[in-house]
């Protein structure tokens, strides 16, 4: 029987960050959970590893939500890392980190003490920023942040018809001010992937005080009384309890709502329904997701505009080669090189709309997993940076092994609907620029027979089209189900610290804010002890 200071469930983004921050001190012993295995195969270092990843059970989840109303009841695909490193071990590695007003929200839903001048020596703590070194950034901490490395010329094209369309460039998403078009920033060293496994466990592997166990999947939270008291696992087979005076869940926006609800911490009669003992009645586990929803335009061009060939069949040699000896080419790239942030409309403070854009075209094969397309395409996608809509994540039985039901309720709100039709327009804008056309054939998708002049038609098109982002937030939000300091509202000796409490989904891609969330509720839990 062991007995820890600190238990946490999940190494992921932010179970990692913790992991280290809260062993520092040789005297608190840390256990660190995670349900999925080591994050040692290749396909976790090379960036565009990622792809092999999706639906591939040593690596991904593969949860997918119930028949979305509003998309045409289909069922969305929503990957989740299962390894060390989690999310951050299989994700697009884009660094972006929101803009100050998702925090004045945050402060607003009851988040006191994380308005953005609060959380921005966070961000800091965490990151070694490679090339802008001014007041917004942090050069000497565990993650890397690096300049894409194979930028190319349908980028720059891109580029050009944006500024053409009339956004402005933008060399930093993550300084003063996000709006604008240019390159994004990955999570990477030297052309590797760099997760929090690699940025934050890695370097704490060897403290003594500090326990690692992958394949451990845990089952409940055990409580005395209303006190957290450990953990029930199960490993390779067998059931384990751990003990510990704290227990942090970092399981993510859907596994820690599950974790809770198995628990017997949830709405009440939901509980007693699927028969779980009602340990505290907490109406909000659970609901109130949000999550970024895209939409596509692709575009045929000639071979030597995309990249899709050179990352197929024998071309994959040469490719694979230049990212081994070189760090280069383009394995180096994960997702979207380029990207921006604009207003669909006048007078809004920050930017509602994200852009990616990629010298290439993917569509999901035959086992799931993300391919290059056969033929030369570009892609772009967009997506609203705040939406309104919300949904919910609920466990459907007492069996953590039984994935719980997802319903997003993308585009239930009007003005989701209208910012994400709009910010298509911007889209097709783009593409129609006088500097893109030489570079075009036919646009593929929405197809030249859907008439994209027509609200209903293209409405449709996203509804037959649009997909996650894989940004799921807000299912045990600061203000609801944790207060202030990450600690579960009713309960003792419980907090969850993941990308489950934001209470608003930030405007651009959610791993730096999870991090920065980490590294500040470990300082929270560090200052508690005294
Ligand atoms: C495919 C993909 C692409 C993305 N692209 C980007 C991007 O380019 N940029 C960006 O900023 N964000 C991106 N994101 C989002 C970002 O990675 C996540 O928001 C972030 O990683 C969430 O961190 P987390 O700590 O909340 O959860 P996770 O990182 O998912 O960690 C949760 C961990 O808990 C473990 N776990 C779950 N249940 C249990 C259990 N019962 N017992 C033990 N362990 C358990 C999981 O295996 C996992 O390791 C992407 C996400 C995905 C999936």
């Amino acid at each position: 029987m062991s007995h820890y200071d600190f238990i946490i469930v999940g190494a992921g983004s932010a179970g990692c960050v913790l992991a280290n921050r809260l062993s520092v001190n040789p005297d608190i012993r840390v256990c660190l959970l995670e349900a999925g295995g080591s994050n040692r195969s290749p396909l976790l270092h090379v960036p565009a590893g990622w792809a092999a990843t999706f639906n591939n059970p040593s690596f991904d989840w593969s949860f997918e939500t119930e028949p979305e109303p509003a998309l045409d009841s289909r069922r969305i695909y929503w990957p989740r890392g299962k390894s060390l490193g989690g999310s951050s071990a299989i994700n697009g590695m884009i660094y972006v980190r929101g803009v100050p007003l998702d925090f004045a929200a945050w402060e607003q839903a009851g988040a006191t003490g994380w308005s953005w001048e609060e959380v921005l020596p966070y961000y800091k703590k965490a990151e070694r920023q490679q090339i802008h070194h001014d007041d917004m950034h942090g050069t000497d901490g565990p993650l890397h942040v690096q300049d894409v490395r194979d930028k190319r010329p349908m980028d720059e094209v891109f580029i050009g018809a944006m500024n053409e369309a009339g956004i402005p460039s933008n060399p930093d998403f993550n300084g003063v001010d996000q709006t604008g078009c240019g390159y994004y920033q990955f999570t990477q060293n030297n052309g590797r992937r760099w997760s929090t496994a690699s940025g934050y466990l890695t370097p704490a592997r060897s403290r003594t005080n500090l326990t690692i166990l992958t394949h451990a999947h845990t089952q409940r939270v055990l409580f005395e009384g209303k006190r957290a008291c450990g953990v029930e696992i199960s490993r390779r087979g067998k059931q384990e309890t751990i003990y510990g005076q704290h227990v942090i869940l970092s399981s993510g926006a859907i596994a820690s709502p599950q974790l809770l609800e198995v628990s017997g911490v949830g709405d009440a009669q939901r509980l007693a329904q699927l028969g779980i003992h009602v340990v505290h009645h907490a109406p909000d586990v659970g609901e109130h997701l949000q999550d970024h929803l895209f939409c596509k335009v692709v575009y045929g061009t000639k071979p030597e505009h995309s990249i899709n060939r050179e990352v197929q069949g024998l071309n994959l040699i040469p490719a694979a080669l230049k990212w081994f000896f070189l760090r280069q080419g383009p394995l180096t790239t994960g997702s979207a090189p380029v990207g921006a942030f604009c207003h669909t409309k006048e007078g809004l403070e920050a930017p509602d709309v994200q852009i990616h854009f990629a010298s290439g075209g993917t569509l999901y094969n035959n086992e799931g997993k993300i391919q290059a397309m056969e033929e030369p395409a570009v892609t772009a996608v967009v997506n609203q940076s705040r939406p309104e809509s919300r949904g919910s994540i609920h466990i459907k039985s007492a069996d953590i092994n039984e994935a719980p039901s997802i319903v997003a309720n993308y585009l239930s709100s009007p003005l989701d609907q209208d910012t994400l039709l709009k910010g298509m327009r911007i889209l097709l804008n783009i593409f129609a620029q006088s500097g893109m056309r030489p570079y075009l054939n036919d646009r593929l998708s929405p197809g030249t027979d859907v008439d994209v002049s027509s609200d209903e038609d293209l409405m449709a098109y996203i509804r037959r089209e649009a997909t996650t982002v894989y940004h799921p937030t807000s299912t045990c939000s600061i203000g609801k189900v944790v207060d202030e300091n990450l600690r579960v509202i009713g309960l003792e000796g419980l907090s969850v610290i993941d990308a489950s409490v934001m209470p608003y989904v930030v405007s651009g891609n959610t791993n730096a804010a999870t991090i920065m969330l980490a590294e500040k509720g470990a300082d929270q839990l560090l200052a508690a002890r005294g």
